[in-house]
């Protein structure tokens, strides 16, 4: 979808719910309709674009040089040091009482002047408008996340080669965090290594201290963004034979992952996907260890709408793409995960991963 494509679809969206005034800044929002990413500092960059007439994108003077000027799109409103940004943009807003919608991620600070500024105003997240939109990922986005998943696929594949005792967590999420900028991420967003009991801890912080050692089970979570969309997978690493509680845990942790892709098919209730792989982990047991929900959309940003999670009633269209990644996490003693990519179509679900799920033998 071309960026007018996404600013029409954008106004039709912001007409049905009564927005005026879409303000973006800092966040993916207004590289989404613009191709211009704010950077996140202290000056403001704002985007105002009214349900009706022309678009201004308001930006500091020395960054208006890194925007790729679409006059068709939006016009440059470059400031100055001593110019008052806020006053800018609340004269652009006007002084009527209208309906904001502000960028979610825009800092606290920028949205209090702003309230202040125009106090006829109301606000809202520019999510109220964008999530649905940004939901459904078009062929291009989903070509982005295919790319980013394939990278880190190779790098899953490449793991189950390499040593793990010995080393310490910190070591391996070094590995992985500069294999990413290799395989051509542009950043690496996060790279989770948890080995024996840090396991069970889902968002563990890698360690300096604890080094892998032999029988430990080895958590690897990573993922970045590449063409600025993002990857995430999770597999499973197992210093020498696994005794028979975890492998019986991981089989249950296949089973249950393998459920909730299977359910993943367009029309499904979200919170179906989350049910389909717990009913199998409460099934053998195993349900009180799981404690959270079994996935997030993804796509520009690691983690977005749709949440596969219990109460989402939001049914599943092509185009979603979204994680699953159900758990297993005993804690003081080991964890487990799996986590693939997945996109719904017309076709049924398409996992973006693949490398193996195996609970794979390191040395
Ligand atoms: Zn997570
Ligand atoms: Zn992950
Ligand atoms: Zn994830």
């Amino acid at each position: 979808m071309t960026f007018d494509a996404r600013v029409a679809r954008t106004r039709e969206r912001m007409g049905e719910l009564g927005v005026d005034v879409l303000l973006l800044s800092v966040g993916p929002d207004l590289p989404y309709l613009t191709g211009y990413e704010a950077m996140p500092l202290e000056r403001l960059t704002m985007l105002v674009l009214p349900r009706d007439g022309d678009a201004r994108l308001v930006v500091p003077r020395l960054e208006a040089p890194r925007v790729v000027p679409r006059p068709d799109l939006f016009e440059i409103v470059p400031w100055d040091e001593t110019d008052d940004p806020i006053a800018l943009v609340a004269r652009l807003v006007g002084p009527q009482s209208i309906h904001a919608a502000i960028g979610d991620h825009t800092w606290a600070r920028f949205v209090l002047d702003l309230q202040r500024a125009v106090p006829r105003a109301t606000f809202d997240r520019a999510s109220v408008v964008l999530a649905p939109i940004r939901m459904v990922k078009d062929a291009g986005e989903i070509d982005a996340l295919q790319a980013a998943a394939d990278a880190v696929d190779e790098i899953a594949v490449e793991l189950r080669s390499r040593p793990f005792v010995g080393r310490t967590e910190l070591d391996v999420h070094r590995e992985l965090v500069e294999r990413m900028l290799e395989l051509g991420h542009e950043r690496s967003n996060f790279a989770i290594v948890a080995a024996g009991e840090h396991a069970a801890s889902p968002h563990h912080e890698p360690s300096a201290e604890r080094r892998i050692a032999g029988g430990d089970i080895v958590l690897c979570d990573f993922g970045g963004t590449m063409r600025g969309y993002c990857s995430d997978i999770t597999r499973m690493f197992h210093a020498g034979d696994p005794p028979t509680e975890v492998r019986d845990a991981y089989d249950v942790l296949l089973e249950a992952q393998e459920a909730g892709v299977r359910a993943a098919t367009v029309g499904t209730p979200c919170a179906e996907v989350d049910a389909a792989a717990r009913r199998v982990i409460e099934k053998a047991g195993l349900g009180e260890f799981f404690m959270h929900r079994v996935g997030h959309g993804i796509g520009q940003e690691a983690h977005e709408d749709p949440y596969m999670v219990a109460g989402n009633v939001l049914p599943l269209v092509a185009g979603h793409a979204f994680s699953v990644e159900p758990g297993i996490y005993l804690q003081g003693r080991f964890g487990m995960r799996l986590e693939d990519i997945v996109v719904a179509t017309d076709q049924g679900p398409r996992r973006l991963n693949d490398a193996p799920r195996d609970l794979a033998l390191v040395g």
